[in-house]
């Protein structure tokens, strides 16, 4: 037993950063929670979070807002190219695991746990991007940030995300983000656009001969009340290089890759706007997650890429685990190790299956993806059993 620490900087504002913040607060840590950007409630995009995530937020006093602001997610269904429906997955979940999946928009979720974390007392600074890290023996640990400014901790966590700049002073010179070689296009539509089709509030998922487009209901708010979202094959092409070209550019090249794909895609894609790009990458595994005082968490530690749906809830369930490691008066590296030797393999089993769900949205032959349709309609029921194990994980009760 040695003294417990008082004070943790946190480093990234997403979803692991001021959940973490929440959960050092209940072990009566102080916590300072820097974020790169401005403060922004317009943060694009809509997830899911899967059950075990969804306990989290139950714990935090935050599941029935987000079922509330979201919406549930009451199966995924897969369809083809043209149509014809394969199979469905992840139904009844809050009856087999105790929560819902549910959908909704990243803005939603960000602001409601840093509302949540303000409420706590976090302190909270915006546009302080973190630039380097001291930590020198008998003295506090130093974040240095871009702006010139400084601030002193017992000890720091990266919850900076894939490209994270804490896990260059982990590890100099490790391993980078490796990029799958899939580009993801995505956004909302109104509601009024499926509100009267048979979807209900499942997800619906069509596989093609090339790419993978998904949709569904993921809020109340009738602008933005559909999530959808484009996987498509890069081909060599940077997600940075769509960026940088104008929505009216982005738009076209989506309706002319789910060209012929079946209703209602191409009217989805008609009706997007603000687009969002972003290249998929994961972190298979690195040689260790922390040095010294600094631990790295969420997708610093352990990006996956979202084909498994399971990258936020992961930062979840890292959240309420360190925070409850912490209650526990070891020694900073004690916990950090015992953090790591708890979460290691669970994260790095959904990066990998994350990686291999994506193999199905690479570009096939015709027969080929009529192969693979064939198979993921025998073999869905199995499979769907297999994922049981991430769903069922319960951070509460480790
Ligand atoms: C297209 C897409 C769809 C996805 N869909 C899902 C889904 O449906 N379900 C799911 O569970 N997961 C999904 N994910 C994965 C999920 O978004 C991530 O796993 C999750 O956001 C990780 O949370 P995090 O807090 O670790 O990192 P982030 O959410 O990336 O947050 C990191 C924060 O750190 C800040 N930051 C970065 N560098 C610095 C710096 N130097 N100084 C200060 N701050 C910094 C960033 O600005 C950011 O705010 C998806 C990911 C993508 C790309």
């Amino acid at each position: 037993m040695t003294q417990r620490p008082r004070k943790a900087l946190i480093i990234g504002a997403g979803i692991a950063g001021p959940v973490t913040a929440i959960f050092l607060k209940k072990a009566g840590i102080d916590v300072q929670l820097f974020e790169a950007w401005p403060h922004s409630t317009g943060i694009g995009g809509g997830l899911q979070i899967a059950p075990n995530g969804m306990h989290v937020l139950a714990e935090i006093g935050l599941a029935d807002e987000m079922i509330r602001r979201g919406s549930i997610a009451e199966s995924f269904d897969f369809y083809s190219q043209s149509g014809v429906r394969l199979g469905s997955v992840n139904q009844n979940m809050k009856a087999r695991f105790g929560q819902p999946a549910v959908n909704m928009c990243r803005a939603t979720l960000n602001e409601a746990i840093l509302n949540k974390a303000w409420c706590d007392n976090v302190e909270l600074a915006f546009e302080k991007r973190l630039v380097s890290i001291e930590d020198r023996a008998d003295q506090p640990v130093i974040a240095h940030f871009a702006d010139g400014t400084s601030a002193e901790g017992d000890f720091l966590i990266g919850a900076d995300g894939v490209h994270s700049a804490v896990r260059q002073h982990v590890i100099p010179d490790g391993p980078q983000p490796f990029d799958t070689g899939l580009i993801g296009f995505g956004g909302f539509v109104p509601r009024s656009l499926i509100e009267n089709s048979s979807i209900g509030q499942r997800v619906e998922t069509t596989f093609g001969q090339s790419g993978f487009f998904g949709y569904g209901f993921c809020s109340s708010d009738s602008r933005d009340g559909v999530m959808w979202w484009s996987t498509q094959p890069a081909h060599g092409v940077a997600a940075a290089t769509f960026r940088a070209m104008s929505q009216d550019a982005i738009k076209r090249h989506l309706l002319n890759f789910h060209a012929g794909w079946h209703d209602p895609i191409p009217r989805l894609l008609e009706a997007a706007e603000n687009i969002v790009v972003t290249a998929t990458l994961d972190v298979a595994t690195l040689p260790t997650w922390s040095r010294k005082r600094t631990l790295l968490i969420g997708d610093a530690a352990h990006a996956t890429s979202p084909h498994a749906g399971q990258g936020a809830s992961l930062a979840l369930e890292d959240a309420m685990r360190l925070g409850r490691l912490m209650q526990s008066e070891q020694e900073l590296g004690v916990t950090f190790e015992a953090f790591e030797n708890e979460r290691r393999s669970r994260a790095e089993r959904v990066v990998a299956l994350a990686r291999r769900n994506g193999n199905s949205k690479r570009e096939f032959s015709a027969t080929g993806a009529w192969i693979r349709d064939r198979m993921l309609k025998l073999l869905l029921p199995v499979t769907a059993r297999g994922m049981d194990w991430m769903y069922a994980y319960d951070p509460r009760a480790v």
